[in-house]
């Protein structure tokens, strides 16, 4: 068996239990090499602050059948609010990133204390429906680079309000920490972790809708780059004496291929964003399919660089645009047609399997990755005597 002394704390107990999916305590004896006095206290107070349980009985080898000791997520949920360039879901999710409840909202301008005063509306509005419940933290996924260390987002047009603090505002109307991800990196940890157990090294998930950005995810960490820019693929200049981009450079692939640049240089009153796009291909609109048709063809030519670059296992288009089945297909033909065979033989190129929840789900393992490491257990479970519960009960939730 593995000794693992880095598992001795409680909230190194809770972080094996989860990983293993449940132990029994003589499991747990044996691959921490612990006293018997020791884990059972620990044990205690894990059960006392309602972050684990026992049920069960694991298959009898002869003995006395024991029983598994297993993380309690049954009261346990997330909400997930992911932030696109034009709309907003709002969802609550249970720790595996089940959808209890959701709702699609379309951002009405840049304000961004009335897209936190509605989305916080809709929070309490879905946390209300699911009594005895607790939030234990608030994933928020924005269209703009976050940095790794601290979080912070920088202004981008899809997001330019850098002054209002979103964080701080959510954490304080919900009373729960808040993890920040980009959108498109959170869409592809959420694809990542459903995909095919082969593919899992590399992946890369990309968001095609009004914008146009890519997530990467390596061993089941994001990358997010030296200055939080990781995946910006939107900003790939094809030609710096093109036609001028909102970020200040020139000639960069969203003002080719994005859902936005589309729709403005198609100029058609029937097609005013995103959605008519989708819905124009699929009714077969010949102006709009071939726009797309172009539109996805040279994405689909930038992203062979990337796949080149990086060998995925796996890689993942979503977003409105990019979920398409044309789009997808088109996508993976010319990524697979300006890459070498060598690099993208076995990769896996599809799209989103998770539809619009893709974000979501990355939101929700994060949030659980921060909300449960090892030393924010251990800091809750010292910081009071019977240990307190783990967040917000969802009908408390933003008070009256
Ligand atoms: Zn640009």
């Amino acid at each position: 068996m593995v000794h693992r002394p880095s598992a001795t704390s409680a909230g190194g107990l809770l972080q094996l239990i989860r990983e293993t999916g449940g132990l029994t305590r003589h499991d747990l004896l044996e691959q921490t090499g612990m006293s018997r006095t020791t884990l059972y206290e620990r044990l205690d107070r894990l059960v006392r602050a309602g972050l684990i349980r026992e049920s069960g009985r694991e298959q009898s080898t002869g003995g006395r059948p024991a029983k598994i000791v297993s993380f309690d997520d049954r009261d346990k949920v997330v909400l997930a609010i992911d932030i696109g360039h034009t709309r907003c879901l709002v969802s609550i999710c249970g720790l595996d990133g089940s959808c209890l409840g959701e709702r699609l909202i379309h951002r009405d301008g840049e304000d961004l204390r009335a897209l936190t005063d509605q989305v916080a509306l809709i929070g309490r509005h879905l946390l209300s429906g699911l009594p005895g419940r607790r939030v234990i933290g608030v994933g928020l996924a924005i269209p703009a680079p976050v940095e790794a260390s601290t979080g912070a987002r920088r202004a981008t047009f899809a997001l330019p309000d850098t002054d209002y603090p979103l964080v701080q505002e959510l954490s304080a109307r919900f009373g729960v920490p808040v993890s920040v991800e980009n959108d498109a990196r959170a869409l592809a940890l959420g694809e990542s972790l459903c995909g095919p157990a082969h593919a899992s090294g590399v992946v890369l998930g990309v968001k095609y809708s009004s914008g146009v950005a890519m997530g990467i995810v390596t061993e089941g960490s994001v990358m997010r780059g030296s200055t939080g820019s990781a995946g910006q693929i939107g900003h790939v200049r094809l030609d710096p004496e093109g036609p001028p981009c909102r970020c200040g450079g020139r000639g960069c692939l969203t003002e080719y291929v994005s859902g936005r640049a589309l729709v403005r240089d198609l100029g058609r009153a029937d097609v005013a964003a995103v959605d008519d796009l989708a819905r124009a291909v699929d009714n077969r609109d010949p102006e709009v399919v071939e726009a797309v048709r172009r539109a996805a063809a040279l994405l689909g030519r930038s992203l062979g660089a990337i796949v080149q670059a990086a060998d995925p296992g796996l890689v993942v288009f979503g977003g409105r645009l990019g979920r398409h089945p044309m789009v997808a297909s088109l996508l993976a033909e010319q990524a697979r047609a300006y890459s070498s065979v060598a690099v993208h033989r076995q990769t896996v190129f599809r799209a989103a399997q998770l539809g619009h929840r893709s974000g979501s789900v990355g939101l929700t393992a994060i949030v659980c990755d921060n909300t449960l490491n090892p030393a924010r257990i251990d800091g809750l479970l010292d910081s009071a005597d019977p240990p307190p519960r783990l967040g917000t009960m969802c009908e408390a939730v933003g008070g009256a």
